[in-house]
């Protein structure tokens, strides 16, 4: 059975280009790189060509995300294991893979009715090291981790989310029955991993939008600390104060991002254990800034 390995990149939809491209480069301290036309940009992480799509479309939501697979043969065999599974694949044209710097492309649908693309071979630029839009203390950590974490809202059941992800090699389940105040029952939130980042995909109930966090880790605490000052700095909310998830263990805090919807950076979170728990409540801290959680899942 072939498996996805990682989160690759995310294509973005945005109202305010203008403005994600300081927040990336400034706040974020990404590489912003202009587009081959003048409603998009690209966002470095690494070595790799991009890792994110900034799209000036009016939608403020992710678009897309692209699942890596090691290569051909398990391309292949990833189309295949998708169609005997009932699973409509598109495969790219040269064209569309070309677009997306790599070498081939797969779109699918999951039960959400959101779009993914499953990939192999990105185009690692060696040749053109990554060069931050800002000064930090040391890199993000991606690597065979991915870029990161995102948690999605769901429009299907947590059982059909599942069994599709499955599908792809990831594994997971249910990681927390949230205890929320007022709330009627415990909040289950589902986590998917592929790969030793203890989660790659997140999945809470219904939302507004398709995403509530991007998470990127990054390799020292200090860049926490002073993205957490630039963010203060640039007058954007932060929603959910510095704190340690029982999952990942990572050190995080949350705030608002140019398009609304929440932006998480991370360090020191733990490898996936592959085995299942759950948990009710975070390590310490995380707590919602008074006032801020209004439309906004409960992040973990
Ligand atoms: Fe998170």
């Amino acid at each position: 059975m072939a498996s996805v390995t990682e989160l690759g990149y995310l294509t973005l939809g945005v109202s305010d280009l203008a403005a994600w491209k300081g927040f990336a480069g400034q706040v974020l301290g990404l590489e912003v790189v202009d587009g081959q036309t003048p409603d998009r940009c690209y966002l470095r992480m690494d070595y790799w060509h991009h890792r994110i799509t900034v799209i000036e479309d009016g939608s403020d939501d992710l678009k897309v995300t692209g699942l890596r697979v090691a290569g051909q043969d398990e391309f292949r065999e990833m189309a295949a294991q998708l169609r005997d599974a009932g699973v409509a694949v598109t495969i790219g044209s040269e064209a569309e893979a070309e677009a997306r710097c790599v070498l081939e492309v797969m779109f699918v649908t999951d039960p959400n009715g959101y779009a993914v693309e499953i990939f192999h071979g990105p185009l690692v630029q060696f040749d053109k090291p990554f060069h931050p839009g800002r000064r930090r203390h040391g890199p993000f950590k991606t690597g065979a981790g991915g870029l990161g974490h995102v948690m999605q809202s769901t429009r299907a059941s947590l059982e059909e989310n599942y069994a599709f992800y499955r599908l792809l090699g990831m594994r997971g389940g249910i990681q927390y029955k949230l205890q929320v105040p007022g709330a009627p029952g415990p909040v289950p939130l589902m986590f998917m991993a592929c790969n030793d980042r203890q989660h790659t995909f997140a999945f809470a109930g219904p939302g507004e939008k398709r995403v509530n966090h991007i998470m990127m880790e990054v390799e020292r605490m200090d860049d926490v600390g002073l993205t957490h000052d630039l963010v203060r700095q640039a007058g954007l909310p932060i929603i959910i104060e510095p704190g340690s998830h029982a999952n990942d263990q990572m050190f995080s805090f949350y705030f608002k991002n140019p398009s609304a919807f929440l932006s998480e950076i991370g360090w020191g979170g733990r490898s996936a254990v592959h085995q299942s728990e759950y948990y009710q409540r975070d390590a310490f801290g995380h707590a919602p800034v008074p006032g801020t959680m209004k439309g906004f899942m409960v992040p973990a």
